[in-house]
């Protein structure tokens, strides 16, 4: 099988280790081989995008959308295989992959229209013969760090605006998805970039990810992973002064009011707290259901969660691929058992499963008669585990929903106009979903949270631009 390398300065570099890529759907499948950049490989990853980054900041507008244009079109037109690719590598379903890739050429494309609307300021000078100008530059070169669980779709919401203002690139991928990182770096070598725009750098996050978080050539650094891990991206990029942007963890509440539309609240808790096997940072964990609704929401949903098809994620019929890894899987098995003895009742699910093929499965897991200081309530499990949590009104819904250390999303399913305002205006998460649930956004439109769920200005949409460009006063006597 052959391996698939590093890109470096435009080339693509090979090295003596490297790591197979295994299906958790089955795990006799190997995707792949991919390499695993060496310290030196890094620091001339960062010399390459460092080189590139005066040339780059100063290239057309024009170019960068034809470049960010021509990447876009050719993730959407391979839309099938790199879902296939990504499914094969992640355990989500074939939809949900197809979907995500979807997405990433949509995100290349609304980038490429942002490179062109980068528009300033002229401001009158408060003195008499100035003129004040105000623009947006780009800050360097960049590291991109990203997580497993959206292969394809973070990277490109961070890379995209990263080429479109300008800036290099270095791109350090999870551990566990080299594939869809290796596709989308190969996409963006052959849409002719110049040499050392854009590098890719695979390997462990505490070694290699670490040399980009403290290497001072790269002045920003864009980061999407745990809590735990973005405490160490700050804790460096603070100390040397360097910008840094971080997406993190969640424990999103979904609320269920008495007077919702049993059957949307019920989807929707579905939907939020299993699709992609609950390995969403928006997923929906807690789901904070009023005392009149609960017990006829508990039945439906059990019923609804009996009827999942849980296997493999190329199996057309498949609603839950598997669990990522066994590291992971183990996780989930243990807050299972931390649930139990902390007094909650496992209604169903939790256990592992056997499938033809040999794989991660995990059959969901629904808890009852929590409460929200229950570890399984406070702690991102990351997984196909969710918890309901029972409130006498909307009052103690709002307290619990906001009784975290999280605020990423959160959820209000009502048929009430005043709730559903008050939630919006009262939820303490940066994404508040009415009746619908609290996974699945848009692409066009900022995405991020509050607390320990973000730090830093928002991704995508047009509040993008804030990180990835510097702002520069420019006066001038006339
Ligand atoms: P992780 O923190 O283990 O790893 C994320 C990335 O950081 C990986 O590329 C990893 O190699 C790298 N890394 C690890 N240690 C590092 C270090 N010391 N220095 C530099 N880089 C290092 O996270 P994960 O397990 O890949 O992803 C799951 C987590 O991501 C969950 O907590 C989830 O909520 C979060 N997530 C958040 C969002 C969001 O937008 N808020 C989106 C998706 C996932």
């Amino acid at each position: 099988m052959s391996v698939h390398n590093n890109f470096i300065a435009g080339e693509w570099i090979g090295s003596g280790d490297q790591i197979a890529n295994i299906n958790p759907s089955d795990t006799n499948d190997i995707v792949g081989e991919y390499a695993q950049a060496d310290r030196d490989q890094v620091s001339q990853a960062v010399d390459a995008a460092y080189a590139a980054s005066a040339g780059w900041a100063q290239s057309g507008t024009q170019q960068r959308f034809d470049f960010l244009d021509a990447i876009g079109t050719e993730i959407l037109a391979r839309k099938q295989e790199l879902g296939t690719l990504l499914s094969r590598e992640e355990g989500k379903t074939l939809a949900e992959g197809i979907g995500e890739v979807a997405r990433a050429g949509q995100i290349f494309k609304y980038f490429a229209g942002e490179a062109l609307r980068n528009a300033g300021e002229l401001i009158p000078s408060v003195r008499p013969d100035l003129s004040v100008e105000v623009s947006r530059e780009a800050v360097g070169p960049i590291a991109i760090i990203t997580p497993w669980n959206f292969p394809i779709a973070i990277p490109a919401w961070k890379i995209a605006p990263a080429l479109a203002f300008g800036n290099t690139v270095v791109f350090k991928p999870a551990e566990l998805t080299p594939g869809s990182a290796w596709a989308l770096t190969d996409i963006i070598a052959r849409s002719g970039v110049p040499e050392g725009v854009f590098n890719l750098v695979m390997g462990p996050g505490a070694e290699i990810g670490e040399l980009l978080l403290n290497d001072h050539r790269i002045r920003a650094v864009s980061f999407t992973g745990s809590t735990d891990t973005g405490r160490i991206v700050a804790g460096a990029c603070s100390g040397r002064n360097a910008r840094y942007q971080l997406e993190m963890g969640g424990k999103n509440p979904l609320v269920v009011l008495n007077d919702c539309d049993l059957d949307n609240a019920v989807n929707c808790a579905l939907n939020g707290a299993f699709f992609s096997t609950g390995q969403r940072c928006t997923a929906s964990s807690r789901l904070i259901v009023e005392e009149s609704i609960h017990d006829a929401f508990v039945a439906a949903f059990v019923q609804k969660m009996e009827g999942l098809v849980i296997g493999d994620a190329l199996v057309e019929g498949t609603d839950i691929g598997p669990v990522v890894d066994q590291t992971q899987l183990n996780k989930n098995l243990e807050y299972v058992q931390i649930g139990k003895e902390e007094g909650a009742e496992l209604l169903t699910g939790g256990e592992v499963l056997e499938r033809e093929k040999p794989g991660f499965y995990q059959r969901p897991a629904l808890f009852i008669d929590t409460d929200n200081s229950m570890r399984i309530n406070m702690e991102e499990i990351f997984g196909p585990v969710a918890s309901v949590i029972k409130v006498s009104n909307l009052d103690e819904a709002m307290h619990r929903a906001n009784d975290t250390q999280f605020g990423l999303s959160a959820g209000i399913c009502t048929s009430s106009l005043r709730s559903a305002a008050r939630f919006k205006q009262e939820s303490q998460a940066g994404m508040v979903m009415i009746n619908a649930p609290t996974a699945g956004v848009d692409y066009h439109v900022p995405f991020g949270g509050t607390k320990e769920s973000s730090f830093g200005p928002r991704e995508q949409g047009g509040y993008a631009r804030d990180f990835y460009t510097t702002v520069k006063t420019a006066y001038t006597q006339t």
